[in-house]
């Protein structure tokens, strides 16, 4: 394994993070950036339409210190839309501090706040390294800062671009002060001299968009309903609908034990009854996995079980016919949901 030394590593590539390694670097340190996800600039993000920059993360500089517009003028130099945005309609918060207050001086950037981070990032490309998943672990290091690694007011944003437009909107930024969900739309276009098209970015209260992000995350693996890379598809959720669909068993046969292991004598009812009962529960939940989820892995987990037990009372005929019954009628409800599936496609 080759190993390269450095005087600190950095982590994450904002616009702290690569301002500081440049720093750093000026001042004839090795540095090593590191960034997790897949492009520069965190929370300065630009989505590119055609010629249309627009920007879904922060959409305008604002400072007060001449030394930062020193540095972002000497990067950027005509790339600099001073004085946007100029139109602000509503009276909302932007970001704090005051963004718009007199003597703070404000500016976007033609091509999108993202290309700060690209330039800063190209001053640094030398110690630059995107992570891969493989890359997190234990490490050390000399020396490390640590940037944006706290958690940050997620924020959703919806992008729309109009071809053509049916008019201009009279703002740059409007800031819908009574609105609960919505915090701001801006109106890209104007960022872009060409400006044939209209770009608007809405963006929501990032306490709503908590409220949703943190439903979604609650959501299910969403086995069967949604499509993920097939790396997942195999590494990840057929164990997981193994793992499930073998818990699934394991509970029934545990609180199948339950009465013999209390010495319960079941309500007088014979074990063969409670035999069907128990089968008839395996059943209805496989048929229910089977009619919503449509997962493969976990009946075949479920119709392991059964041959296995068919199998070691095949001696028993009152313990292997219902349980090859209930193998049977599970296999049919998982062919039936399947069915079903394609019959919908071809209707729709
Ligand atoms: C919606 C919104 C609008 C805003 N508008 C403005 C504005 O108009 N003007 C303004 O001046 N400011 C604005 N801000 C604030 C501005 O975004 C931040 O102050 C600034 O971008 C923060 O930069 P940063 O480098 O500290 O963090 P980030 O930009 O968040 O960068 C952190 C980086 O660290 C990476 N990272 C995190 N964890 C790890 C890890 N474990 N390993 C490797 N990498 C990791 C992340 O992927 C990311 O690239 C806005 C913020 C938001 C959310």
């Amino acid at each position: 394994m080759q190993t390269r030394k450095v005087d600190i590593v950095v982590i994450g590539i904002g616009i702290a993070g690569l301002s500081f390694a440049r720093t750093m670097q000026q001042h004839g340190r090795e540095v090593l950036i590191l960034e997790r996800s897949r492009a520069v600039g965190g929370r300065c993000a630009t989505w590119r339409h055609a010629d249309l920059a627009m920007d879904y993360g922060v959409p305008f500089l604002h400072a007060r210190s001449p030394l930062f517009w020193q540095a972002v003028d000497q990067l950027l130099g005509a790339d600099v839309l001073s004085g946007w945005p100029q139109r602000v309609q509503g009276n909302g918060p932007t970001c704090q501090p005051r963004a718009l207050d007199p003597g703070v001086r404000h500016a976007a950037l033609r091509g999108g706040l993202n290309t700060l981070a690209k330039k800063l990032a190209a001053a640094n490309a030398e110690s630059l390294r995107l992570l891969k998943d493989s890359d997190f672990g234990p490490a050390t290091a000399g020396a490390m800062a640590l940037f944006g690694l706290t958690p940050t007011l997620p924020t959703l944003s919806l992008l729309a671009c109009y071809e053509t437009p049916p008019s201009q909107p009279d703002w740059e930024l409007l800031l819908p002060e009574t609105s609960a969900s919505i915090q701001l739309i801006s109106n890209e276009s104007s960022k872009n001299t060409a400006g044939q098209k209209l770009g608007l970015c809405i963006q929501a209260q990032p306490a709503w968009s908590r409220q949703r992000l943190d439903s979604a995350s609650r959501l299910r693996l969403g086995i069967g309903r949604i499509t993920v890379p097939a790396a997942e598809n195999w590494f990840v959720r057929l164990p997981f609908s193994i793992y499930l669909g073998w818990i699934t068993v394991a509970t029934v046969a545990n609180v199948t034990s339950l009465p013999d292991y209390l010495k319960w004598d079941g309500l007088g009812i014979a074990p063969e009854i409670w035999m069907g009962i128990v089968l008839a529960a395996v059943l209805v939940i496989a048929a229910l996995m089977n009619f919503t989820r449509r997962d493969i892995a976990y009946t075949a987990a479920i119709l392991w079980a059964l041959v296995g037990i068919s199998v070691k009372h095949a001696a028993v005929p009152a313990v292997a016919l219902p349980t090859w019954i209930t193998f049977g009628l599970v296999a049919l409800t998982l062919a039936a949901a399947f069915f079903l599936r394609r019959t919908e496609k071809t209707v729709r």
